[in-house]
């Protein structure tokens, strides 16, 4: 079994934008810009966004955080996004999900510029990956696709399996995996809650792709021999033998399943890392876009 080593590809993509910023800056252009619109105080979603804005800094990246009581109304919400939209120093913005219950997720995200939609979720930018032109990818699956192409994993022809049907997550990562694109070009299936035989159907997959959001969901029987093993799930479980009282794991049974796997991401240290590193290319290539 190898790793695939979620720390080292982000580390290398990271590198790769800053070296390309610090250029950019050398010939006079401004940092790329990147804002975050946090409304409420989600606990989970502060830790997340609060991680965006040093991986910005690592890179050079200038990062705004727009921060907004939960009580504010829609069209507060509206104002800020169309503020946004109309910032020429504003390169990309993402709003950060889950939005406090009064709002309609769909119709917050369909007010953003798809310009500088970084996160992926326009309607414009999700139609552009189902008809394979270029736009912007959510920065989970767009990672994952960073996470085959480094490690070298074969992908064409080969049965991708994903389990998960989210509009961030499962539906997008298999369409990419689905275009003829390396990687890519995979004979895919999707998994989701109504789904019957899914072991069966996991089992007979040489990519499995598990974005489930069930702790440890995929066991080593729903796992084929030398599959290559895909973790999006993050989960906190509470483990009194942790100085901090928990310890994450993901929608896969690492432990058993990475006795079968010949490769698989681990949790953490997986696909959370280059779900930020995608983001930060987004905002690079939304910056480069907005010069020319
Ligand atoms: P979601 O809850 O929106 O979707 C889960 C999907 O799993 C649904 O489509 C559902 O049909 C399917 N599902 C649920 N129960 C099932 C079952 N018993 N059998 C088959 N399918 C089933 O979740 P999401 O936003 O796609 O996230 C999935 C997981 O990935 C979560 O743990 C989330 O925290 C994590 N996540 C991680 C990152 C990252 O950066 N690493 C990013 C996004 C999400």
């Amino acid at each position: 079994m190898k790793l695939i080593d979620g720390k080292l590809i982000s580390e290398q993509i990271k590198a790769e934008i800053k070296a390309e910023v610090a250029a950019m800056i050398d010939n006079g252009a401004r940092a790329p810009h990147l804002a975050a619109v946090l409304v409420g105080d989600d606990p989970a979603s502060q830790t997340y966004v609060a991680s965006k804005e040093k991986n910005c800094q690592s890179v050079g990246i200038t990062s705004t955080l727009y921060r907004l009581d939960k009580s504010i109304t829609e069209k507060e919400l509206e104002n800020t996004i169309n503020f946004l939209n109309n910032d020429p120093e504003i390169d990309g913005f993402i709003v950060q999900l889950p939005l406090p219950e009064q709002f309609d997720e769909q119709k917050i995200i369909s007010m953003i510029n798809p310009d500088k939609d970084v996160d992926g979720f326009h309607p414009v930018n999700v139609g552009k990956l189902v008809l394979g032109q270029d736009g912007f990818v959510s920065a989970t699956p767009a990672g994952i696709m960073e996470m085959l192409k480094r490690s070298g994993i074969e992908t064409v022809g080969k049965h991708c399996v994903v389990i998960g049907r989210s509009n961030i997550v499962g539906t997008p990562m298999s369409i990419l995996m689905s275009r003829t694109t390396n990687p890519g070009n995979s004979t895919v299936t999707l998994c989701h809650s109504k789904t019957q035989n899914l072991k069966e159907i996991a089992a007979s997959a040489d990519i499995l792709i598990a974005a489930i959001g069930k702790p440890r969901f995929v066991t080593a029987d729903m796992v084929k021999e030398g599959a290559v093993v895909i973790d999006v799930g993050i989960h906190r479980l509470e483990d009194s033998s942790k100085q901090s009282g928990f310890r994450l794991v993901g929608d896969v049974d690492f432990d058993e399943v990475s006795k079968k796997a010949s490769w698989i991401t681990p949790v953490p240290g997986g696909v959370g890392l280059t779900t930020i590193a995608a983001l930060l290319q987004n905002t690079l290539k939304a910056y480069k876009k907005a010069s020319l």
